[in-house]
């Protein structure tokens, strides 16, 4: 199954609960508009190299579009359309005033020079600076992009439409950007652990906790959980999995892989090292946190995961069927659209900030942050709770909900 028609599928079990026509959730589903862009630099070599790059806009009924910019091989149109709706349903979900958005060039970053990466990205500003912007459309980092790229791309635009650094989020935090905003969706994916499990009599010290990714997302929750008590038997990036039954020592791979290229754990020896993708189905697990990439838990694995909490902090981790029977196993699975709202809340508060040219302080951003959070969950939980459904499904009924809404009342539909 592609990305967009799993979208698609959670969206229409959630549409079938609120009994939406055909029509309108065609024009729901369906983006405003998808841009497809040759992106050519010069190599340091001096060779060229052509890559294909994406902006999707898939909904602006309650604001700007929002989404992020990823820099991977397996980025594609359909990815891009399936990461584009879910940040519609994302932003709609904890309440803030955007729309959905997504982008994207296929490459792999770690096959170019620091300089190779900002002509690439700067390539990719002069290809689609026309169709975004701080009341259009606000890219974000996201997978192989970070705060370097973000900074890069708002020079580029500004040297075609002047100052205004609120075109994007996610900067240096010298250079207007937000603190908190690199540790945001890690620390928004801990609080919601923290919450969820208490609220399923867990106890912190006796809950054991999976991360696949040590990025930025799956790094941040790691710290989190671990000062939390959690104790954190399994992580893994792209060179394996590292497993301690007693629990890492979350602060000692932090700073071993700071000494790495690109953060990764590769040479890490004081726990037992394990295959990649040993991490999914490891034996007595209480909590999975698949922080890496889309589509990972299948048909294929989905029986052989032992826990019984899955929080999505990756984008678009479970393949419906695979959910489905996750979820006729009892198993609680917090979704994407929620568990990893927390950076693109702190990107709003940049943005905000940005636009009152007023700077807050890490505390501020912190307990906003948490406050957006706890109430997103809250009235998630609720309507589970008052509707019998899954916690996506209760997602994704508040978020259509919130986006016909609006719709209505612009004019849009009828
Ligand atoms: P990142 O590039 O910083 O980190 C990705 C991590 O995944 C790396 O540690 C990498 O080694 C690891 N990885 C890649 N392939 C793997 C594999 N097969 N097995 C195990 N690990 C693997 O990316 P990120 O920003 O942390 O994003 C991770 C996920 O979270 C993505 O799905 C992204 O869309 C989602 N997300 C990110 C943000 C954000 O603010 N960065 C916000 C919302 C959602």
């Amino acid at each position: 199954m592609k990305a967009f028609e799993a979208t698609q599928y959670f969206f229409d079990q959630a549409a079938e609960r609120l009994n939406l026509a055909d029509s309108i959730r065609e024009v729901l589903l369906m983006p405003k508009r998808e841009v497809q862009v040759q992106v050519t630099i010069e190599r340091d070599n001096g060779e060229l190299a052509t890559f294909v790059g994406f902006r999707v806009q898939h909904d602006n009924s309650r604001g700007p579009m929002k989404g992020g910019l990823r820099f991977h091989p397996e980025v594609n149109l359909d990815e891009v359309r399936s990461l584009a709706s879910l940040m519609t349903w994302k932003t709609a979900v904890v309440d803030l005033p955007y729309g959905g958005a997504k982008g994207g060039i296929g490459v792999d970053p770690s096959t170019l020079s620091i300089r190779e990466l900002e002509r690439l990205t700067r390539a990719f500003v002069d290809q689609i600076h026309d169709i975004v912007g701080p009341d259009t459309d606000i890219p974000a980092p996201d997978m192989g992009t970070d705060f370097r790229v973000m900074g890069w791309f708002r020079n580029q635009w500004e040297k075609y439409h002047g100052f205004n650094p609120s075109v994007i989020t996610g900067k240096p935090v010298e250079e207007y950007g937000a603190k908190g905003r690199e540790e945001a969706t890690g620390r928004g994916v801990g609080t919601l652990t923290v919450k969820l499990t208490k609220r399923m009599g867990l106890k912190p010290q006796e809950t054991r906790v999976a991360i696949q990714g040590f990025g930025n997302v799956g790094s941040h929750a790691s710290k989190f959980l671990a000062e939390a008590q959690f104790p954190i038997v399994a992580v893994s990036d792209m060179t394996g999995t590292y497993f301690n039954a007693d629990g890492l020592d979350i602060h000692d791979m932090l700073r071993h892989s700071l000494t790495q290229p690109r953060g990764a754990l590769s040479g890490y020896d004081r726990c037992e090292v394990l295959p990649v993708d040993a991490l999914m189905t490891l034996d007595e697990i209480d909590v999975l946190i698949p922080a890496a990439l889309g589509g990972v838990i299948t048909t294929a694995n989905a029986d052989k995961i032992s826990a019984s909490v899955i929080i999505e902090a990756a984008n678009g981790p479970i393949l419906p069927l695979a959910d489905k029977q996750l979820t006729d196993r009892g198993v609680i699975i917090l979704p994407d659209i929620l568990a990893n709202a927390g950076g693109v809340t702190v990107s709003y508060f940049e943005w905000v900030q940005n636009r009152q040219h007023y700077r807050w302080t890490l505390d501020r951003v912190r307990q906003e942050l948490d406050k957006t959070m706890n109430s997103a969950f809250e009235a998630v939980w609720e309507l589970a709770q008052q509707q019998q459904v899954s916690l996506r499904t209760a997602a994704f009924m508040i978020a259509i909900s919130r986006v016909r809404r609006a719709a209505e009342l612009s004019g849009s539909i009828g």
